[in-house]
């Protein structure tokens, strides 16, 4: 058994950010290359969750990367402590004991943390339920029932909620599927015969977390079954946690009695973030894969993506790739040059107020507080006048409703600030690109 040099591990970790940079995360800096024995080298990793993603997705690229590192070809075993020590002989196993025997099974991501979810105020309260839910289990609210609508960050949230109780407490038996996956484990223990054992399991969790449960709908066995699981849970003083499309009494076809159940605890809403919340998600997005983007570049990316976050990945992921290939820093040349394609916004068929007030801002590198707040000071009151115009121009609302949207100003505020822009573009050249530019941003399709 060979000690590995720590040159080794920095040589593997250079290799990986240089080749793979989009499977890397920041944390891969606190791995461990522990031993070579019999031709197979051992990384360390404490937490179970990344231990199973490095498993999952990442055996041929430390196999690449430990080739280029030793010059051999050594099989690759990711491990944690509690493996560690108990290959060393007559060493007793205390701590941190395997969760489940479906542990194996729960496919929870790394990147979905309490760190890495943005708080804002479109799911300040959701955020503060699922922290004092993994804080207390069972006790601050049962059931904790979240709902909002696609890639607002249901599955983020209960997946941080697995991993925070998991880290307070080792020996909680945890478990996240999605419903469908609930279902089908209950039908197939229904065609095998083994109903008393799924019974077992399920109503054995103290921490049972189901992703988009509005997939019952219409499934009367299922929800009978849930039903059950629910209530055998929920009065043991086990804690449930449940996400949706929608809120319990607006599920199709949902028998009453599990409305009227998953919403007795809390019912949290998480809205369409707005553009501050946006820029933050995409920082942190960033953060994760150990990239620094400029604000103006997080800003172009948060104006462009509103409606499904899950976009921004995809996008971060492009602009990482281009930067590596071309060898150069991430700027807003390069991000246009990469995803300006890729993301758009909506026609202008689709095209709302809010995409004004949002690429405005992004283009003048002001807050939408600043657009909407009182403040006279032309660095502010000209591109407010501009969204008013564009919004005017480009959307059927009233002057009375463009008004409201601007921090509720009345139909002549906006009135004058139409006229005065409509009548200052033609004179004023500087202007006048700013806003072919905004409407080139906001038009294309
Ligand atoms: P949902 O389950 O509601 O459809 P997801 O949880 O899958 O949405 O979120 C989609 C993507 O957006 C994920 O990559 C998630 O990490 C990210 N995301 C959404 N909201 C936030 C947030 N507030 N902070 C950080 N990332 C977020
Ligand atoms: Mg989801």
């Amino acid at each position: 058994m060979a000690v590995v040099d720590a040159r080794v591990m920095r040589t593997v970790l250079e290799h990986l950010w240089d080749q793979y940079p989009s499977d890397c995360r920041h944390w891969f800096n606190d791995i461990e290359a522990i031993d070579i024995d019999s031709g197979t080298i051992r990384f360390l990793i404490q937490e179970p969750v990344q231990l199973r993603y490095l498993q999952r997705h990442c055996t041929n690229q430390f196999t690449e990367a430990t080739q280029a590192a030793t010059g051999r070809l050594l099989g690759i075993e990711f491990i944690n402590s509690e493996e560690l020590v108990n290959r060393e002989p007559e060493h007793i196993v205390t701590g941190t004991a395997i969760r489940t025997e479906h542990d194996g099974e729960m496919l929870l991501s790394p990147d979905y943390t309490f760190e890495s979810f943005v708080v804002g105020p479109d799911n300040r309260l959701a955020h503060a339920a699922a922290s004092a839910v993994a804080q207390q289990p069972g006790r601050a609210y049962n059931p904790f029932f979240v709902h909002g609508g696609v890639g607002l960050g249901k599955t983020h949230l209960l997946q941080a909620i697995c991993q925070e109780s998991m880290r307070n407490t080792p020996n909680m038996q945890i478990y996240y599927t999605s419903c469908n996956g609930f279902m089908n484990q209950f039908l197939e223990a229904v065609q095998d015969g083994e109903m008393s054992s799924f019974r077992n399991r399920f109503r054995n969790y103290d921490l049972l977390v189901v992703d988009d449960i509005h997939d019952l709908s219409k499934r009367d066995t299922s929800q009978e079954e849930f039903f059950h699981t629910f209530n055998t849970l929920y009065q043991g003083g086990r804690q449930v946690v449940l996400s949706s499309d929608a809120p319990p009494n607006e599920i199709p076809d949902l028998e009453e009695r599990l409305t009227s159940r998953f919403g007795c605890g809390l019912v949290a809403n998480i809205e369409r973030p707005c553009y501050e919340t946006r820029v933050a998600i995409v920082k942190s997005k960033a953060a994760l894969r150990s990239l620094t983007l400029p604000d103006d570049v997080a800003g172009y990316i948060a104006a462009r993506i509103d409606t499904n976050i899950r976009e921004i990945e995809g996008a971060i992921t492009k602009i990482q790739t281009m930067a590596m290939l071309d060898g150069v820093d991430i700027d807003l040349a390069l991000t246009k040059k990469s995803v300006g394609n890729q993301i758009k916004l909506n026609g202008p068929a689709q095209l709302t107020i809010q995409d004004i007030l949002d690429t405005v801002s992004g283009f003048y590198g002001l807050k939408l507080t600043d657009l909407l707040s009182k403040r006279r000071h032309k660095s502010v009151s000209l591109p407010r006048q501009i969204g008013m115009y564009l919004a005017r121009k480009h959307t059927r609302f009233s002057l009375g409703e463009i008004g409201g949207y601007f921090g509720g100003r009345d139909h002549t505020t906006v009135m004058h600030a139409v006229r005065s822009i409509d009548g200052r573009r033609t004179g004023d050249n500087h202007l006048d690109q700013d806003i072919a530019q905004l409407e080139s941003v906001l038009l294309e399709d």
